[in-house]
């Protein structure tokens, strides 16, 4: 389509960031472009209208696009922040990384038993962080009823990881 299109000549491909042999796409041209923005929302938008109650961002790039989704459907915005930054109280889900490991915290009580998430992020890799969020509405007694990215790459089987959930995944663009 056209929005793919467009896409695929705005968003950079960046060789060895930020370590060698990895190619990063870099998103940030996008805000260049409002109507291309505006254009990413409403795509995103349509995929989620009717079928979730609240949408959860992941840190920070899950930002730019999930609450204009949010807003665009009437429906909250719940962030999800890298551990340390948030005030109490909150719960927490910690995941594994190449080396090491991270954790994600969400505040406590603002997604409510029972409803529909949308899990957001502007891109989909192994799917590590991504599994992490959903575990963590989960928790709460919430269900993750869908997932979208802009970005989803193929090659590293995120979507694998991201079944035992059972939620459809929409990935504008896929590499
Ligand atoms: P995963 O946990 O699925 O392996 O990695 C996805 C996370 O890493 C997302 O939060 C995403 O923002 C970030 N990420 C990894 N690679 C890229 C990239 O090439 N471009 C951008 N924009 N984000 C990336």
């Amino acid at each position: 389509s056209e929005l793919i299109h467009q896409l695929e000549n705005t968003i950079e491909n960046i060789p060895d960031f930020p370590k060698p042999g990895i190619q990063f796409k870099d998103i940030t041209p996008i805000f260049l472009n409002p109507k291309l923005y505006e254009e990413v929302i409403a795509n995103l938008a349509d995929f989620s209208r009717g079928k979730v109650d609240a949408v959860c961002g992941i840190e920070s790039r899950g930002y730019l696009f999930g609450i204009a989704i949010a807003v665009a459907l009437e429906v909250p915005f719940i962030l999800i922040r890298k551990k340390g930054k948030l005030p109490p109280p909150f719960v927490g889900e910690k995941y594994d990384l190449e080396y090491g490991s991270a954790e994600i915290e969400m505040r406590t009580g603002q997604i409510k038993p029972g409803q529909r998430i949308l899990v957001h992020d502007d891109l989909l890799a192994t799917g590590g962080t991504t599994e992490a969020a959903a575990k963590l509405v989960e928790k709460q007694g919430a269900k993750v009823s869908q997932f979208s990215f802009l970005i989803g790459l193929k090659d590293l089987d995120g979507e694998k990881r991201l079944q035992q959930f059972n939620a459809p995944v929409h990935s504008i663009l896929e590499y």
